[in-house]
């Protein structure tokens, strides 16, 4: 994927480790971005943050890199009205529901759950137990959208699996691969 990670944020989770992305960065001209995505040999482009929803250009980036044939992922919270977005083709959503350690339980759009469609998914990052059995009592909203448990931090990737196997649910575990092979480093 060709990573586009946006400054700021609207939410403040407990664990979110990429704060750094709260402020910072350049400003690069939409004209000039759009270039640089839609000419990258990579099929994909990840739309991150921060939270990319709330650059004022996000719809219009959406738009130029859908009409240069790209696909694009976003990586949203939750908390913003997809709806606009969603209307634009090849536009895929990793739509975040916010676990109760997050501190952020209540952010969530609810609207949004109406705009998902197939090949989109939501994610509950999973701290605790907590936040797994918040998870798991959302599944049977979720309807024929997949749903990804990611472990948090350091959370016991082992007792993940095995809960979700031993509780018979239909869910990916994924955990943050980047950090496996990298470690925390920014840029990878
Ligand atoms: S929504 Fe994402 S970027 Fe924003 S505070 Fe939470 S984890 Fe961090």
């Amino acid at each position: 994927m060709f990573f586009v990670r946006t400054n700021r944020c609207n939410l403040r989770c407990t664990w979110c480790d990429t704060t750094y992305s709260f402020s910072g960065g350049s400003e690069i001209d939409l004209n000039d971005l759009v270039a640089r995505a839609a000419s990258a040999w990579e099929e994909w482009i990840c739309f991150t943050g921060g939270e990319p929803l709330i650059q004022a250009e996000a719809l219009e980036f959406l738009q130029g890199v859908s009409k240069a044939g790209k696909k694009t992922l976003v990586e949203t919270s939750g908390s913003i009205n997809i709806g606009k977005f969603a209307a634009t083709r090849n536009v895929f959503f990793d739509m975040d529901i916010k676990t109760p350690s997050s501190g952020e339980e209540s952010s969530l759009f609810a609207g949004n759950l109406g705009y998902l469609k197939h090949g989109d998914y939501v994610k509950f990052v999973i701290k605790n137990q907590a936040d797994y059995d918040f998870a798991v009592d959302w599944l049977g909203r979720l309807g024929s959208i997949e749903a990804i448990f990611q472990p948090c931090g350091g959370t016991d990737l082992k007792w993940l699996v095995e809960s979700a196997i031993r509780d018979g649910i239909n869910v990916r575990v994924l955990p943050q691969l980047h950090k496996l092979i990298w470690g925390e480093r920014k840029g990878v």
